[in-house]
């Protein structure tokens, strides 16, 4: 039994046992094929897949026609922004995106660069995190077909502005990706649908099974962007082909249900926590919070402690709890995290960052206890470093 307090919910989350109860019947007693057309084992599963995507749409706000189902958020932005390839001529090959974005943007863009003609910019941030609005204003050009921007962000939780994006790119024939995978199941998205073209989204955030995940097309019936992403079978209308995941699809189903049916309650639970962890650890000499917007995710908080070695702060701290230095994608990585070099912070102050992003299970009783540990973890760092006695000298 891991007895370890969990607080890296935006690495994964632990499926609720609602969405697995839910889930169940689809192996072994609803198990048929949704495209088998001739048989009612066939007839039920494409009907629970109706039904879920039903529920999907309703509780998102948005169309069934609009959801193409993927494996996770990594495929539907490789999904979306391998659409934008300059060999199928949209009018130009230019594409923005910021140098805070996860990998799975960042390595796609770089592939799209490299191999795909396509052209790059990359945004810088503030020191808050935020795009700069007037460099995405200089950045466009006549042959700019894509901006592509994060709605949170999964290290410091901080909300991009997609609305002011929009105002900037509007009439200007350039579409809007948000890769929105974080803010699903943790805020209202209606700034998102509202705004972008296409989103990405992925059930393992929001307590539901890992290997499910879904790409929103703005009107998908009327964009011939997303082309044949997956040949074989000719499933969700050629896009992707394959036999759909109806456990995994009627599980993603739940666990949006279940989030936003009690989503104001949760998020202000989750802003008291957020708010108690953080002022508890600022009150540790020389920490800093990199997640300092208004506009930030209710669960996360990123935390420099000066003085420390990051990896050994991790370590010390994994015998009681589970916290990460950035992306789970990234973890092995030992360069510092992308997003806060992005946002100016040295290599050093970057290296001693925690992230900790809370969620459904976690206890309000433990608050005090997890303060309590990176204190002690922190000063004892410290004590072995020569130039924590030397910082006043
Ligand atoms: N985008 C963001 C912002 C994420 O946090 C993650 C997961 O860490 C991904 C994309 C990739 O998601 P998946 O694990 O579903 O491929």
């Amino acid at each position: 039994m891991n007895n370890r307090i969990y607080l890296d919910y935006n690495a994964t989350t632990p499926c609720d046992q609602r969405v697995l109860d839910y889930m169940m019947p689809f192996f072994c007693e609803n198990f048929g094929n949704p495209s088998s057309a001739h048989h009612s084992y066939g007839w039920l599963a494409k009907d629970y897949i109706t039904d879920s995507s039903s529920v999907i749409a309703r509780t998102l706000g948005i169309s069934v026609d609009d959801i193409i189902y993927t494996s996770g958020a990594t495929e539907s932005i490789n999904m979306i922004l391998k659409s934008f390839s300059s060999k199928f001529e949209l009018g130009g090959n230019h594409i923005i995106t910021c140098k805070t974005e996860h990998k799975a943007v960042l390595d796609t863009c770089d592939f799209l660069e490299r191999y795909e003609g396509v052209s790059m910019t990359y945004l810088d941030v503030q020191a808050n995190g935020m795009i700069d609005l007037e460099q995405l204003k200089q950045a466009i050009r006549p042959e700019t077909i894509l901006v592509s921007i994060m709605h949170s962000n999964n290290e410091t939780g901080i909300i991009q502005p997609l609305k002011k994006i929009r105002e900037i790119i509007k009439g200007k024939g350039i579409y809007l990706f948000s890769d929105a995978t974080q803010s699903l199941g943790k805020i209202d998205l209606e700034d998102v649908f509202s705004t972008v073209d296409f989103a990405c989204f992925s059930a393992h955030k929001l307590y539901g099974p890992k290997g499910i995940g879904l790409v929103y097309v703005k009107n998908r019936s009327d964009s011939q962007i997303i082309r044949n992403f997956i040949q074989g079978g000719g499933q969700q209308k050629k896009i992707r082909g394959g036999t759909l995941n109806t456990p995994a699809i009627a599980g993603f189903s739940k666990a949006i249900e279940i989030s936003y049916a009690d989503l104001k309650k949760e998020g202000q639970h989750f802003i008291d926590m957020r708010n108690q962890l953080e002022s508890g650890l600022l009150e540790i000499e020389e920490s800093y919070s990199n997640s300092r917007t208004t506009e930030r995710l209710p669960n996360t908080l990123n935390i420099s402690f000066a003085y420390v070695d990051g990896f050994k702060l991790l370590s010390a701290l994994s015998k009681s709890m589970a916290v990460s230095n950035g992306s789970a994608c990234n973890s092995a990585n030992e360069n510092p995290s992308h997003v806060l070099l992005a946002m100016g912070l040295e290599r050093n102050m970057a290296f001693s960052s925690i992230r900790f992003s809370l969620g459904r299970f976690t206890k309000e009783s433990d608050i005090d206890k997890i303060i309590g540990i990176v204190g002690q973890e922190v000063a004892k760092q410290r004590s072995n470093n020569i130039l924590w006695e030397r910082r006043s000298l």
